[in-house]
């Protein structure tokens, strides 16, 4: 008889930031499936027996394929495996979740679903930055800078109109750009902004900046991925952390 598959959210980094929920599924564990971002502190709370598959290796700098994971999750799940696919944040922000499972389904195993502190707001509050505050922002916008098949998805005119709060996710490398379009479109280059890197670990750095800056200061400080690009008043609040 086929095992069953938890699509499990591991949190944003901090290994106490997982739920009660994914902590016990690690613990039944016959085969953890972890991604990059997963804090390895995780792993150490799987049975000594616990198969463990990294499919967040970059061999010569390609990211494994969809198809491949979903291969391996169908596959440990055939061989009767309680199967944890422990994924960054929550798995069904931007972590092809929702793909994964789909293919479960197709594929006729049982898949339950715990999700997870996502990043874009848990990984905000460890900065002190409220994604949402009655006086600053009463709606969050929660989007991608990554390019699909080299596409922009997004209408930026659009994006730079809404008063609410930004987060950007895996738009790092983009970072410039997404700041000089959202001015041309309209958005204040005096907007308060941050760049969160490492949110809720130990390593975790912040840069505040208006946005007309906030390239040039994420730079400067030697921020890179994996980090939170936020947009809005709630972020001028992170101050009040250092007083
Ligand atoms: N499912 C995840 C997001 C996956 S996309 C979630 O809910 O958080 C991966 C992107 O998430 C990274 O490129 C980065 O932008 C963001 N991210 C995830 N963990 C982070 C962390 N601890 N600090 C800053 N950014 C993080």
């Amino acid at each position: 008889m086929s095992g069953k598959v938890w699509l499990v959210g591991a949190g944003p980094g901090d290994p106490k930031l997982i739920t009660l929920m994914g902590m016990e599924c690690l613990h039944q564990a016959d085969a953890v499936v972890y991604d990059r971002l997963v804090n390895p502190l995780l792993l150490a709370q799987a049975p000594a027996d616990c198969v463990l598959i990294d499919v967040g290796k970059r061999a010569d700098h390609h990211p494994i394929p969809q198809e491949q994971i979903n291969s391996i999750l169908i596959e440990q799940a055939r061989l009767g495996r309680n199967v944890v696919r422990l994924k960054g944040g929550d798995p069904f922000v931007f972590g092809r979740g929702g793909e994964e499972a789909e293919a479960l389904v197709r594929a006729g195993i049982t898949c339950e679903v715990v999700p997870g502190i996502t990043s874009a707001i848990g990984g905000l509050a460890r900065a002190g930055i409220p994604v949402t505050h009655r006086d600053f922002a009463s709606s969050f916008h929660v989007i991608t800078g990554h390019l699909r098949e080299g596409k922009d998805p997004h209408n930026w005119q659009l994006l730079a109109q809404l008063d609410g709060t930004l987060v950007i996710l895996m738009g790092m490398s983009r970072l410039a750009e997404i700041c000089q379009t959202l001015i041309a479109h309209g958005r204040r280059a005096d907007t308060p902004a941050a760049v969160v890197m490492n949110a809720s670990h130990p390593e975790q750095r912040m840069v505040l900046a208006p946005l007309g800056e906030l390239s040039e200061q994420a730079t400067l400080a030697g921020l890179s991925a994996p980090s939170l690009i936020v947009i809005g008043e709630v972020t001028s609040l992170a101050l009040l952390q250092s007083l």
